[in-house]
């Protein structure tokens, strides 16, 4: 889970975005986001207009940061990159939205986590392409129209279901990023072994991408790792046993379970006798968001079988057990 939090090293940040491919046609996977994404945007560049709005959910880690920038460099747009936790007041979203250039993309990220004032204001930006400002408090209060220049919102979440409907409705399009498979992982890592000049066997590849949870971005973190180890190691060849034996040491295990994933199902299994239990006390128990725990780990726990949602609360499937090399109890519930 923590993997796939946003990079905070300056170093590791620069890598990062040095590794994101620049166009449609270097964006690994995502074969259905891909055909629709390029078709709203050849369409606005015959009409000659700025893209539809676009939504973009799906775990972190998955691309829509992305596909942002690739949208606003097929479309020959500046980007400006903003998130909802940044915009507390409607004169936070004022003063970005006034001042945008004609036909400039605007990324928000976490968008789901923005004021209820600025959201209705975006509803307003985004259909209509102006805002009012409100001058003045209480019944002297007065509304400035403001007109916008139009500009094609990309926003970014987690969950599309965390949306309200008014919100999700204005986007003329939403892609829905998947989990990528190991092959698709394995291309990724391709290209960026290329970019970093680092030889891999195949073998290396697969045991990288097998460990990545179906995230490119853990799997470019990954690879950073297993290069700081074979470059102290003295190897030249990265093969299966040395990138095993890096990320071994960095606990990342055959699975690709990271600390936070491993400390949800212990908590689980060790603290609540494999559950149910509630969301919310689960994330106490491991010291974590209720947000994180259920946007970054979970999802990839439930697909992976370890974990299951039920209407009384989360428990460890038999898999999640065995995985943690325990016996589950005869009275456990799964
Ligand atoms: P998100 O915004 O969904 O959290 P990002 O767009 O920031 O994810 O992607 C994280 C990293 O993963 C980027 O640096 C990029 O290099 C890599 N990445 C994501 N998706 C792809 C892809 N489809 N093909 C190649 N690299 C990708």
């Amino acid at each position: 889970g923590e993997l796939a939090a946003p990079i905070a090293e300056p170093e590791e940040r620069e890598l990062e975005a040095a590794l994101r491919p620049k166009n449609l046609d270097d964006f690994v996977g995502q074969e259905r986001v891909r055909k629709q994404l390029s078709l709203v945007l050849a369409a606005s560049k015959i009409r000659g207009r700025s893209a539809d709005h676009v939504l973009m959910s799906g775990p972190p880690g998955l691309g829509k940061t992305t596909l942002a920038m690739i949208v606003a460099a097929e479309m020959n747009a500046p980007l400006r990159i903003s998130s909802g936790p940044a915009i507390q007041h409607a004169g936070d979203l004022a003063a970005i939205l006034s001042s945008l250039t004609e036909g400039e993309v605007l990324f928000l990220d976490e968008i789901h986590r923005m004021s209820r004032p600025a959201e209705e204001m975006l509803y307003m930006a985004m259909e209509d392409f102006r805002v009012d400002i409100i001058v003045g408090k209480g019944a002297g209060a007065t509304a400035i129209p403001l007109e916008l220049p139009s500009f094609t919102l990309v926003g970014a979440t987690t969950r599309a279901g965390l949306l309200p409907g008014p919100l999700r409705d204005r986007f003329g399009f939403t892609g829905h990023l998947e989990f990528y498979s190991v092959g698709e992982l394995e291309l990724v890592l391709r290209r960026s072994a290329g970019m970093l000049d680092l030889k891999l066997t195949s073998a290396g590849f697969s045991e990288i991408a097998g460990r990545s949870r179906g995230t490119p971005r853990i799997a470019n973190r990954l690879l950073r790792r297993v290069r700081d180890w074979a470059l102290v190691h003295g190897v030249e060849t990265i093969d299966a046993r040395t990138a095993s034996a890096a990320l071994d040491m960095y606990e990342v295990d055959v699975r690709g379970l990271d600390r936070l994933d491993r400390s949800v199902l212990e908590a689980l299994v060790n603290k609540f006798n494999g559950g149910p239990v509630g969301l919310s006390t689960l994330a106490i128990a491991v010291g974590e968001e209720t947000e994180t725990v259920e946007t970054v780990a979970e999802p990839f726990l439930v697909r992976e079988g370890l974990l299951g949602r039920t209407p009384r609360g989360r428990i460890a499937l038999p898999a999640a057990w065995e995985h943690l090399g325990l016996k589950m109890p005869g009275n456990a519930v799964a």
